[in-house]
């Protein structure tokens, strides 16, 4: 049977305490043993099923980490409380001072100011290259480098990276290959295509809501054993622990994630049609002008499409915060930081959510002022949308 991960999360069933339909909240932050020993055993390791402590693990961590490793199609994974919780511990897990990282240059601010700005003190060093050449990644790994790390699509500029041919190159060097899947999650199922761990912030497409940060790491049992050991294990030392209640809630928002991921593709991918055929520059991953759209369409999984995210180019940092101040004003969405939300959300990443990468870097990646990035909403009627987005657009004379 073909890899379905809605179709793995639909699969899960869990009960609550008395039989209710939604598995019962743990309310504790540690739990009793029956017998010392057994307490004993767990500092060790070796209690399966034995709970001790919550930054440990929980019962309700358990039942999230359980259903996003089903979607993932990975062995088990570890939630955290937030994303951010989660990228800094598998890096500090894998890299010990002298080690490299090779990664991709358009990611996440905040994974990029990690690297870049903290990791150095630590002595790890990374190199940034441009994802989309693998001659160049392959030419950056040393015999330091310990991790390969993209984003599956990348944020802001939506570009994709070839996971199947990053993990050839990671095989060969003996690295691990590190994918943020935040981005694209049901589309694509990067441990399918060899990645090693798959990480996802839980606060975007995933719980969906703008309620809460989350953050889950999906790997192998040893890996996440490792993350989670009560010496040396990044997660279980830094601690970065999602509380129960949110893990229950993010779970419920989980089950309709396959509904919400499709509606988010069909408006984005209508949208990005209707303003590129405007003349408005659009980067959309399903539109045929994209660079690697040939690429992404062999790695979706089709039914959940392209995704929510496109960017426009409105040629102007001006012109952008015009344009997002009056779609605002007509609630066509927010401007606001952020994704995955049910309202389209917007902003201008060169001056916001980019704003950690130095403005001469900004240009040679093609970070433009003018560019504003978009997660579309889940909108019922898009046609509507786009019209009256269109308005604001030749209103404000940018077309
Ligand atoms: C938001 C985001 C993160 C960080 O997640 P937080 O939940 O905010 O800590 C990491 N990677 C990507 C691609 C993101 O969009």
């Amino acid at each position: 049977m073909k890899f379905n991960p809605a179709d793995n999360i639909q699969d899960l069933q869990y009960f609550g305490e008395f039989g209710g339909v939604n598995p019962s909240i743990s309310d504790s932050s540690t739990y009793t043993f029956l017998s010392a020993k057994t307490m004993f055993d767990t500092f060790e390791g070796n209690a399966e099923g034995c709970y001790l402590y919550s930054r440990h693990s929980s019962p309700s961590n358990l039942y999230l980490g359980e259903a996003l490793a089903a979607m993932e199609g990975t062995e088990t994974a570890n939630v955290a409380a937030s994303g951010m919780g989660a990228i800094t511990p598998v890096l500090l897990q894998f890299c010990g001072a002298g080690n490299h990282i090779v990664s991709s240059r358009t990611i996440y601010g905040g994974t990029y100011a990690f690297m870049k700005n903290f990791l150095p003190r630590l002595n790890i060093n990374t190199a940034f290259v441009d994802i989309t050449k693998l001659d160049v990644v392959e030419a950056a790994i040393t015999p330091n480098t310990k991790v390969l790390y993209c984003e599956t699509v990348s944020n802001p500029l939506l570009e994709v990276a070839d996971i199947e041919g990053l993990s050839k190159i990671a095989k060969k060097h003996n690295l691990k290959l590190v994918v943020d899947n935040t981005f694209s999650p049901l589309s694509v199922s990067p441990a399918k295509m060899g990645a090693d761990v798959v990480i996802h912030s839980l606060t975007k497409f995933i719980n969906g809501s703008s309620d809460t940060v989350g953050g889950v790491v999906c790997g192998t049992q040893e890996f996440i054993d490792s993350l989670r050991n009560v010496n040396d294990g990044a997660s279980m030392l830094l601690g970065s622990t999602m509380d129960s209640l949110r893990a229950s809630s993010i779970l419920k928002n989980l089950r309709t994630l396959h509904i919400r991921i499709k509606q988010h593709s069909h408006n984005a991918q209508y949208l990005a049609e209707r303003f590129e055929k405007d003349g408005i520059t659009t980067v959309y991953p399903g539109l045929t002008s994209h660079p690697s759209h040939e690429l992404y369409k062999g790695m979706i999984n089709p039914e959940y499409g392209f995704g929510g995210m496109l960017t426009i180019d409105v040629g102007s940092l001006d012109k952008a915060n015009e344009l997002m101040e009056l779609m605002q004003n007509r609630n066509l969405g927010y401007l606001a930081v952020s994704l995955g939300f049910y309202k389209t959300l917007f902003s201008a990443p060169g001056s916001s959510t980019s704003s950690e990468i130095p403005e001469d870097e900004q240009k040679e990646m093609g970070l433009t002022d003018g560019l504003i990035r978009f997660s579309i909403g889940l909108d019922n009627d898009i046609e509507r949308t786009y019209t009256m987005m269109i308005d604001c657009i030749k209103e404000l004379g940018i077309l």
